[in-house]
C-alpha cells in the first residue's frame, strides 16, 4: 500500500494545454521520469532529489480544499506519474471529495503511457514519445492524444500513433509545438491548417506567465 508519494510541486492554477485549456485545476506534479526526452522542460522531475515525500491523506485534503476554492478537476502530472501506483491517491481523492456532498472531483492524468494504468482516471492526456512508445492500453483509453512537435519527423509519428487509437472511439488529436522552438511552431500550425482532424495545443500558461 503506497501511503506517500514523491511530490515536486502542487498548486492551484489554470490548465494551460489541451482540451481543458483555461479551466481551474489543482496540479500535483510527481517526481521520477525514466523517459528522459531531450527537450524536457521539467528535468528536475527526473529524480526524487527535488521532491518531498507527501502523504496521500494530506494530498487528498489539499485537493478537497482546492475544490472548495474553485478547482474543477485535479491534474496528476510529472515526471511520469504512472511510474507510481496511483490507486491509493486517486481512491483517497475520490473518497474525500465525495464526502463533500458532491460527485467526486474528476481526476485528469498526464502521461507518456510507458507504464500500466493505475488510479482509474476520468481523463487521460497521452503524450507519446518516439523513443519510448506508449502501451496499447493507454492508446485504447486516452481521451486526448497530444504530440509534441520539434521537427518534421514528429508529424509522421503523430499520424502513425493516431492510427493506432481505436477508430470507433478516437481521442481528440493535438499537436503541441515544443516550447521555444520556432520550427516546431511553424510545422504544427501548417499541419493543423491542412489536416482538420488535428488541433493546435499551445502551452498558454507559459505564454501568460501563469504558474
Ligand atoms: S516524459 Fe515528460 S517529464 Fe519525462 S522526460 Fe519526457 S517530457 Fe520530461
Amino acid at each position: 500500500m503506497v501511503s506517500t508519494l514523491p511530490v515536486l510541486e502542487r498548486f492551484h492554477s489554470l490548465q494551460g494545454e489541451g482540451a481543458h485549456t483555461g479551466r481551474s485545476a489543482f496540479f500535483i506534479r510527481l517526481a521520477k521520469c525514466r523517459v528522459k526526452c531531450p527537450w524536457c522542460d521539467t528535468k528536475n522531475s527526473w529524480t526524487e532529489d527535488f521532491s518531498t515525500q507527501e502523504s496521500v491523506t494530506n494530498l487528498s485534503q489539499e485537493v478537497a480544499n482546492a475544490r472548495h476554492e474553485g478547482a474543477a478537476f485535479v491534474v496528476i502530472t510529472g515526471g511520469e506519474p504512472l511510474h507510481h501506483n496511483l490507486n491509493p491517491l486517486c481512491d483517497a481523492i475520490r473518497q474525500i471529495t465525495t464526502s463533500q456532498g458532491k460527485q467526486a472531483l474528476p481526476i485528469h492524468l498526464e502521461t507518456s503511457g510507458v507504464d500500466p494504468i493505475s488510479g482509474n482516471p476520468n481523463w487521460i492526456s497521452l503524450s507519446p514519445k518516439r523513443h519510448a512508445l506508449p502501451r496499447l492500453e493507454l492508446l485504447n483509453t486516452c481521451q486526448e492524444l497530444k504530440v509534441v512537435i520539434n521537427e518534421k519527423d514528429d508529424l509522421l509519428f503523430a499520424e502513425n500513433i493516431a492510427n493506432k487509437t481505436p477508430r470507433f472511439k478516437q481521442p481528440l488529436l493535438f499537436l503541441q509545438p515544443a516550447w521555444n522552438n520556432k520550427e516546431g511552431h511553424k510545422l504544427a500550425i501548417e499541419y493543423v491548417k491542412n489536416n482538420p482532424n488535428w488541433r493546435l495545443s499551445m502551452q498558454t500558461h507559459k505564454w501568460l506567465g501563469v504558474l
